[in-house]
């Protein structure tokens, strides 16, 4: 099916968002305006920007714009230091034609977080089943590199695995649990080290996802020296402290990291249960 927008009205579309773009940078207390894009709305640190009524995706930003404390009682990351810019198509067709159109390097995915050095982070999705992990996956990237100078490709990807999930089933419930909890009883995991080693995202599999994100949960719930540990890594970080690598001082911490984190995966579940 042909896109809602043809190159020419995609570029005017774009053209506004670059204004968008400047707009912020300069004066982050902008607010929307009127007859830019279809609808657009301020949401804490987002703005978002949509070719399609909002209102279809009330509760999705309202996780959306609670992210940000979510990330701050978790984890203690600070503040948001500029707006980021959320781009909402309504057709998949149109959101890949216009992040080829404006980022032809950037590979094709179901959703996008980029940041360059010169601007404001922005996240780029489509409306899908999938709508909202997506958009809570590439905030929770935006969020993060709003308020650090920088994440190890891991752990940023093993957090916005964390925080995709809706609240309520981020502590239990979480589906990498099915494929990771027969492993970890017969003693087989990815240990911290190997993912430490990942430094491209194209050599992130599902498997080291499904490892980045049991590390965050193990540090998050299995362990408070490991929790703690995870906090302290991530302050070295906001306070430009070289952090050394993580999995050094959680061994420092917790010298038989391992089996904690094999016995974390095999025996996790609602007490109740
Ligand atoms: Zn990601």
């Amino acid at each position: 099916m042909a896109p809602i927008f043809d190159r020419r009205q995609l570029m005017a579309l774009a053209a506004i968002a670059a204004g968008d773009l400047c707009r912020v940078a300069s004066a982050q207390s902008t607010s929307s305006r009127a007859g830019t894009w279809p609808d657009e709305r301020q949401i804490g640190s987002f703005l978002a920007h949509a070719d399609f009524d909002l209102g279809k995706v009330e509760r999705t930003l309202q996780q959306t714009g609670a992210l940000r404390w979510d990330l701050e009682r978790t984890l203690h990351v600070g503040p948001p230091r500029e707006a980021i810019n959320l781009f909402l198509f309504e057709r998949e067709e149109t959101f890949r034609a216009y992040v080829r159109l404006y980022f032809p390097d950037v590979p094709q995915r179901r959703a996008l977080y980029i940041k360059n050095s010169r601007g404001p982070g922005m996240v780029f999705a489509h409306l899908h089943k999938e709508f909202a992990v997506d958009v809570r996956h590439e905030c929770t990237h935006a969020l993060l590199h709003a308020a650090l100078p920088m994440v190890p490709l891991w752990l940023d990807e093993g957090i916005a695995e964390y925080f995709e999930a809706p609240a309520d089933k981020r502590v239990y419930d979480n589906e990498h649990f099915g494929k990771l909890r027969w492993r970890a009883k017969v003693g087989s995991a990815k240990n911290i080290e190997s993912l430490e080693t990942v430094a491209e995202l194209s050599k992130m599999g599902a498997a080291e996802y499904r490892y980045a994100w049991a590390w965050v949960h193990f540090m998050l719930h299995g362990d408070d020296a490991a929790r703690s540990e995870l906090i302290a890594f991530l302050a070295d970080i906001a306070a430009q402290t070289p952090p050394g690598k993580l999995s050094r001082r959680l061994r420092r911490r917790l010298p038989n990291l391992d089996n904690r984190f094999l016995s974390h995966l095999a025996t996790w579940r609602r007490s109740d249960s």
